[in-house]
């Protein structure tokens, strides 16, 4: 079965909103199992709306379209769809009530145009809606089946969740299962290498591959006439996957994140955790701290930005400076014992680099970091050329630093 999603309006077109929608509904399709090749953006415009709509219907099964449905002159959307596929419009007697009541609640002053939005196309099943006042609607013909939903994320979202996705199910007959095998410490193109065979191989289920900054998110799913059968076709998957990445695999709950990760060994073993940071500022405590339950693991985390509070804070001797820089090997060697010792927490983790845009020498260009781990006094220093600019520099030191942390408490048999 084959989707298309079309955003309307002249806002996404400008580029004076961003098209979360089209983002949302393609991630739900994906999970659903259905390919979608295509994604349009068109203005508020009806000879264009039914250009790309009769377009969309030679290519594909369903055709999912937002926004447009409001109760404005520019809001065409069921219109034009209702033309193209030669149905009348008619009152649904259901929406106009729940309009007159959402209305009513708000203390609202009902206009002509809004009784607009009770109006549906002949047949078509009404997405009744909770959020808003436009219903959401799905028409069938024996060729194409279009679904409308409105254009405010607030009331598409609930509605593609709860009303949509059920029916969508249903329809292409099949229940998807997926897992998610999350690794970190390497590139995508490098997972992909070591997955080609798997890839190359893929029917059902399938193998796909997301990169985020420090991880790899490989997502396998598979289709069947129910759950237990679905499951049995992803799992010998994901347990080849697992066995080739070994230790890099730091989950395979779709939902656990690598700083979850990290904490639970912490918890673990244990361990309490202390950060030390120069080019980061903060983000990677920002990061741990995030996670409810962080303050069991975490005692203090020290921003460290200047050379005199690396010294004053951490005990990073001036010498270390005039020999090796604040961005070396030592430095961050010393900021990780430091940082240790001062807090009086069982592992430190210290970032010291360059964030850039300036700053950068030959000798240690943009991007050089280094970053330090002490786990019960032993301390490993790791150096790291990381590209991009500023922030995703940063972003990348705070996932490597997690990569590195990880790998130290996974080995340290302490
Ligand atoms: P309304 O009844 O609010 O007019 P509508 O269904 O007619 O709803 P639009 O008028 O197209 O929808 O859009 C209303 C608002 O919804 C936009 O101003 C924007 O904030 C949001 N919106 C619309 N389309 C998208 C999209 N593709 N992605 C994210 N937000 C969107
Ligand atoms: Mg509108």
């Amino acid at each position: 079965m084959k989707a298309e999603i079309i955003c309307v309006g002249t806002e996404i077109l400008m580029g004076n909103i961003v098209n979360t929608n089209a983002a949302y509904i393609a991630e739900g399709l994906a999970g659903l199992g259905i390919s979608c090749f295509y994604q349009s953006v068109v203005g508020d415009n009806d000879s264009r709306l039914r250009e790309i709509f009769d377009e969309a219907s030679e290519r594909a099964d369903i055709i999912i379209l937002s926004g447009g449905l409001g109760p404005t002159e520019d809001d065409l959307t069921k219109e034009t769809v209702a033309r193209a596929m030669d149905r009348e419009l008619v009152l649904d007697e259901r929406a106009w009530e729940e309009i007159q009541v959402y209305f009513e609640k708000r203390h609202l002053k009902l206009t002509d145009n809004n009784k607009k939005q009770a109006y549906v196309p002949d047949g078509a099943k009404v997405l009744y809606n909770k959020n808003g006042t436009a219903p959401g609607i799905i028409l069938e013909s024996g060729k194409v089946t279009a679904i409308l939903l409105p254009g405010p994320p607030g009331e598409l979202i609930p509605m593609w969740d709860r009303q949509v996705v059920p029916y969508l199910r249903e329809l292409s007959g099949e229940v998807f299962y997926s897992e998610t095998v999350k690794v970190c410490g390497m590139g995508e193109s490098l997972v992909e290498t070591e997955l080609k065979d798997l890839i190359d191989a893929q029917i059902n289920p399938t193998i796909a591959t997301y990169a985020k900054i420090g991880e790899v998110h490989i997502r396998v799913t598979a289709g069947a006439s129910g759950k237990k059968e679905a499951k049995k076709l992803v799992k010998p998957v994901t347990a080849e996957i697992k066995k080739r990445f070994g230790a890099r695999v730091f989950t395979t709950d779709e939902n656990v994140t690598l700083e979850e990760s990290v904490i639970s060994l912490l918890k673990e073993k244990g361990f309490t955790l202390s950060t030390a940071e120069s080019l980061t500022g903060g983000m990677l405590a920002g990061r741990i701290i995030n996670v409810p339950g962080a303050s069991e693991v975490i005692n203090t985390g020290f921003i460290t930005y200047s050379d005199k509070s690396k010294r004053k804070l951490l005990g990073v001797k001036k010498s270390t400076f005039w020999k090796y820089g604040a961005v070396s090997a030592k430095c961050a060697k010393r900021m990780a014992k430091g940082c240790a010792s001062a807090a009086g927490a069982d592992a430190a983790v210290s970032l010291t680099g360059v964030a850039g845009p300036g700053g950068g020498t030959d000798k240690k260009p943009v991007g050089l970091t280094y970053i330090g781990v002490c786990v019960k006094g032993r301390i490993r220093v790791k150096k790291y050329l990381f590209s991009g600019n500023r922030m995703k520099i940063r972003e990348s030191a705070v996932a490597a630093a997690l990569t590195l942390l990880r790998k130290c408490l996974l080995e340290d048999e302490l």
